[in-house]
């Protein structure tokens, strides 16, 4: 499974590594490290958990 973070929808809410630390990377400022992530073997519940909960809809499951 392959995630994308849309660095010109992201806000910094964090919200996305609340759910998923292990596939979200945060910047200095708090905010998704933005592209193409590839979710590790075993992850892939947490990290659509941390997908649906980002209010902007930043992250799109490819
Ligand atoms: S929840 Fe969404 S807006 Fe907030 S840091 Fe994560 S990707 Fe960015």
């Amino acid at each position: 499974m392959r995630l994308v973070v849309d660095q010109g929808k992201c806000c910094g809410h964090a919200r996305c590594n609340d759910r998923a630390p292990d596939v979200f990377a945060l910047d200095d400022l708090g905010y998704a490290v933005a592209g193409e992530i590839e979710v590790p073997e075993g992850k892939e519940d947490a990290a659509l958990a941390g997908a649906r909960a980002c209010p902007e809809r930043a992250v799109t499951v490819v």
